[in-house]
């Protein structure tokens, strides 16, 4: 089964105001800001506010409201920062396999450049 939500990891500690963060939205259900080690001109993530391990955790127990306010906030973050007219890629990386190393759910937004293709 998935693994119980750890409330130490470090994103539930940014969502808390322990750590800071370049933050660039914050709403009732989503907060999103830099990511600390970006990997394109624009690498920003995206959480959920609730205590969710992954998108597999998310999209089960997270509500309609919960769910429809995350993925808005995603599209209104990418519009924000001028991605809309170039393009952007959105990722999740779940459990070990798809190399999770944070255990609050995140979408990562990648823009700035092309992105390219990934191939597994
Ligand atoms: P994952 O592999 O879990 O999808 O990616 C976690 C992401 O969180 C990585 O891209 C990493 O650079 C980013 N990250 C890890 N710790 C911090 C932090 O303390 N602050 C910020 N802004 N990003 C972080």
């Amino acid at each position: 089964g998935l693994p119980p939500y750890d409330d130490a990891n470090i994103f539930a500690r940014i969502l808390r105001g322990e750590i800071p963060c370049r933050k660039i939205h914050e709403d009732d259900h989503a907060l999103a800001f830099h990511d600390i080690n970006p990997q394109a001109p624009v690498h920003v993530l995206v959480i959920p506010k609730g205590q969710y391990v992954s998108v597999a955790d998310f999209s089960a127990s997270a509500t309609d409201a919960e769910v429809a306010g995350f993925w808005r906030a995603v599209a209104k973050v990418a519009k924000d920062l001028g991605l809309e007219q170039s393009g952007y890629r959105v990722l999740t990386n779940m459990g070990s396999d798809g190399g999770q190393e944070v255990p609050h759910f995140h979408i990562h937004i990648f823009g700035g450049r092309p992105i390219g293709r990934m191939v597994p």
